[in-house]
């Protein structure tokens, strides 16, 4: 697949443009993973740009994906601890961030699949 050299994301042809280097993205999207804005500053979105100006981290930033719900799926499976299994994804979440993300996309299932293990409050 083509990528983009200025931010090594797939390109697809609509949103490419040429350059004297070739092909790259008209807009980069954000670098956090699972953001899906566009880059305005520094590789990041307006809201990512404004977080990390912050302090906020890539762990804190980073957006939940499938690859990291089957990733979780699997691990709880197999009695991982929460907290261990948050920065084992890729790339790795902080566990205050992953929990308020599966509540919000209403897998508290999966949440619960960790918790009987017994997760620090
Ligand atoms: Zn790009
Ligand atoms: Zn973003």
């Amino acid at each position: 697949m083509l990528t983009c050299p200025a931010c090594t994301h797939p390109l697809y042809p609509h949103l490419a443009r040429p350059t004297d280097d070739g092909w790259t993205h008209a807009r980069c999207p954000c670098q956090v993973t699972g953001c899906e804005r566009l880059a305005i500053a520094r590789g990041y979105c307006k809201r990512h740009y404004k977080r990390a100006a912050k302090g906020a981290t890539p762990e804190e930033m980073t957006m939940l994906t499938d690859a990291h719900i089957e990733d979780l799926e699997w691990m709880a499976a197999n009695g991982e601890r929460f907290e261990i299994a948050a920065a084992r994804l890729h790339p790795p979440m902080k566990a205050t961030t992953l929990d308020r993300a599966l509540r919000r996309v209403g897998r508290l299932d999966l949440l619960a699949a960790f918790q009987r293990r017994g997760v620090a409050a």
